[in-house]
């Protein structure tokens, strides 16, 4: 018989597309783009600096694996970016209107160069096959842990994990800032908790931002609904905190060491608020 003490519960579908490990916090970590699964007929018609997979967002999942012992629940996607981006809305739709843009399906790269082999594309037949396949899953199980955390703790955290390459003339100007906080520009959670999260931010010693030019992706945009006490918040992280080059092998514990522990304490004070919001809304109760 199962231990009913077990603090995780470890589940991921038959086929892979994602991994979700339930903890009891209020809080719930996605990690969409550090996936490196790509189904052998799609690697096939991929250039072979694609095949590389540089627009990975490399080992964010390994970098928040003290997220765990929060209490975290965590859902993060097996398959690569290029397969399907679950950052994206499901029409496709730019993020970024006037801006360069990737879409559901990338077909150029973060440095401009092509994903596909020339005529190779996938047409929109194949992009709707892969967001039934990859996109809607991973978006049906998150919605259900939010749903789950809500009905638990009647408020829920989604803080949404991002790493990209300090440089990409492409897509941003000049070098990124360490840590890119982006809350839809306040729109996707409490004030007060991007207050309490700013603060951190500014005394860890990184450079930072907050809604610069990562102000969130289609995943906080699209749960972060603050007045019914779903919070949202996406951290975008420069690869250079953490990583000595550009290939996931040069990951540095050193550099993880110093940024893990930023991260943390983000993650605890996300938390302490979450946790002070209940006592709050408790107060309110016991008044009225
Ligand atoms: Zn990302």
């Amino acid at each position: 018989m199962e231990d009913p003490s077990v603090r995780f519960m470890h589940s991921a579908p038959a086929d892979g597309i994602y991994s979700c490990t339930r903890g009891g916090s209020a809080l719930v970590l996605s990690i969409p783009h550090s996936g490196r699964r790509v189904p052998g007929p799609i690697a096939a018609r991929m250039t072979a600096a694609a095949r590389e997979l540089p627009d990975t967002d490399w080992r964010v999942d390994e970098l928040h694996d003290f997220a765990l012992d929060l209490g975290a629940t965590v859902v993060r996607a097996n398959y690569n970016r290029y397969v399907v981006d679950l950052n994206r809305p499901p029409d496709g739709a730019p993020l970024y209107p006037g801006q360069a843009a990737t879409g559901l399906c990338p077909a150029t790269r973060f440095d401009g160069g092509a994903v596909y082999s020339p005529g190779r594309e996938p047409d929109d037949a194949e992009i709707e096959r892969r967001r039934m396949q990859f996109w809607q899953p991973y978006h049906d199980r998150l919605e259900a842990e939010l749903e789950r955390v809500c009905g638990q703790h009647g408020k829920a955290v989604l803080y949404d994990c991002h790493s990209i390459a300090p440089v990409v003339p492409r897509l941003f100007a000049g070098r990124l800032p360490a840590l890119n906080l982006g809350t839809n520009r306040g729109r996707s959670c409490a004030r007060a908790l991007q207050e309490r999260v700013v603060a951190v931010l500014a005394g860890s010693g990184y450079e930072f931002a907050v809604n610069g030019r990562f102000i969130g992706g289609f995943i906080t945009r699209r749960y972060g609904q603050p007045g019914r006490d779903l919070h949202a918040l996406q951290m975008e992280i420069a690869q250079d905190t953490y990583m000595a080059g550009a290939a996931p092998e040069t990951f540095s514990r050193s550099r993880a060491a110093r940024l893990r522990s930023s991260l943390r304490q983000i993650l605890e004070v996300v938390l302490e608020w979450a946790d002070s919001l209940q006592s709050a809304n408790s107060n309110i109760r016991g008044v009225t």
